[in-house]
């Protein structure tokens, strides 16, 4: 049996529902779609649940679920991940939260959630911030894209289970983290008394004092939220064989594969918006082939419009990731084999992620070929209903890797 390699692309939340600004076609059904069409007639097709049936998944938790990593064991919020997606090292065990920089006033009512959307200048603002000691505790804080930041707790007794510092509003005042169960007293104490002093520090900065002078909002405050413990996850190399990497644009994704040991490969002009360069994207997979086994492909536009409610130009969007997994079959080596499917549903409808299964399908040489075009209804003349954590089996399968079960 000749072992072969996998090209994993997920299209975020392109699974949608009956749309009535497309002749209540989905937006995959309505899309001129040539390329996937002509994959899905060589392909296993059908329907994945991202987690189960009617449950609403996350990207993290769906993303985690499809790699093979139970969301229900090893996900307790989406803090870690981002702070993996921004490099940070990360240690199990450690708390993490998601940040904004914000800005308040003097009453510590959220002025703008956003502090004007401050593009210089955090990394200066958080200098004497980051590495921060409270009690026993060691605090790293490392800006992000924009306003955007996170924030490690590193030390004994700390618990993921605290409500959010960010108040979710502009108007009113920044909530003080409450411990959501008893262990949680110290990381909630930790935590209110870490925004305090960097309110402080920040509210004098000179880096603030300029922006003020500018007519600019300081970014007087940071604030919290989403907190999550950093889980140990075995190697997906160790638990597949599989030696993996990721060309992903979204820093929360991007978090995900490096907790389990994926490496992410930088692609110039792939940006996880709807501008990103999707052909570029796909060059940087058939690259990566010659030195990974396995590559996850997250294209997050599509989620995009779903969120925006905006079927028509997630039509558009559709029909440019056509073009880009056209140029990708066209030039896929014999010995790979490829899997398009999407993380969940987000309905253009509904603006937001749904329960609703994704549209799967499975191409190798010699898969069965069971489709006719590649969308939520025709899939279903196929033989896969599954779910995402089925999927890393069925992958060792097609790839010729999966160990047999009994003589
Ligand atoms: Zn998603
Ligand atoms: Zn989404």
């Amino acid at each position: 049996m000749q072992k072969r390699k996998a090209v994993l692309i997920i299209l975020d939340g392109v699974g949608d529902r009956a749309n009535p600004q497309l002749d209540y076609k989905t937006p995959l059904q309505y899309a001129k779609t040539p390329n996937l069409d002509r994959i899905a007639k060589k392909s296993v097709v059908g329907l994945m649940d991202s987690i189960a049936p009617g449950i609403r998944a996350g990207s993290d938790t769906s993303h985690l679920n499809i790699l093979g990593y139970d969301p229900y064991k090893v996900y307790t919020g989406r803090g870690p991940f981002e702070a993996a997606g921004l490099d940070m090292d990360l240690e199990p065990g450690d708390i993490a939260f998601r940040c904004n920089f914000a800005t308040v006033d003097e009453n510590l009512v959220v002025v703008d959630r956003r502090a004007g959307r401050i593009k210089e200048g955090t990394e200066e603002l958080l200098k004497d911030i980051d590495g921060m000691v409270i009690e026993d505790v060691k605090i790293f804080v490392k800006p992000g894209v924009e306003h955007r930041a996170a924030l490690v707790l590193r030390g004994p007794g700390l618990s993921p289970e605290v409500s959010d510092v960010d108040p979710h509003d502009t108007g009113l005042k920044i909530h003080e983290s409450k411990p959501l169960s008893e262990e949680a007293e110290k990381t909630a104490r930790i935590l209110n008394e870490f925004v305090k002093r960097a309110h402080e520090i920040l509210k004098n900065h000179p880096v603030n004092k300029e922006r003020e002078k500018e007519g600019k909002k300081p970014a007087n405050i940071i604030l919290p939220r989403g907190a999550g413990m950093v889980p140990h996850l075995e190697k997906f190399e160790k638990k597949t064989g599989l030696k993996g990497a990721c060309v992903v644009g979204t820093p929360l994704i991007r978090g995900i594969c490096k907790l389990a040991g994926i490496t992410p490969i930088h692609v110039p002009g792939a940006t996880g918006g709807y501008d990103t360069d999707m052909i570029a994207k796909m060059d940087a997979v058939l690259e990566a082939l010659k030195n990974y086994d396995f590559i996850l492909v997250n294209i997050k536009a599509t989620d995009i419009a779903g969120h925006d409610m905006e079927p028509r130009k997630k039509v558009e969007v559709v029909e440019r990731i056509d073009e880009a997994i056209g140029h990708l079959y066209e030039n896929l080596p014999d010995d790979v084999i490829l899997i398009v499917t999407a993380d969940h549903s987000t309905p253009c409808t509904v603006g937001d992620h749904s329960g609703d299964p994704v549209p799967i399908m499975i191409y190798a040489p010699d898969s069965r070929r069971e489709g006719e075009e590649f969308n939520e209804i025709s899939v279903l003349r196929g033989s896969l209903r599954i779910r995402a954590s089925d999927l890393m089996n069925i992958v060792m399968n097609h790839t010729n890797r999966a160990e047999k079960f009994g003589a």
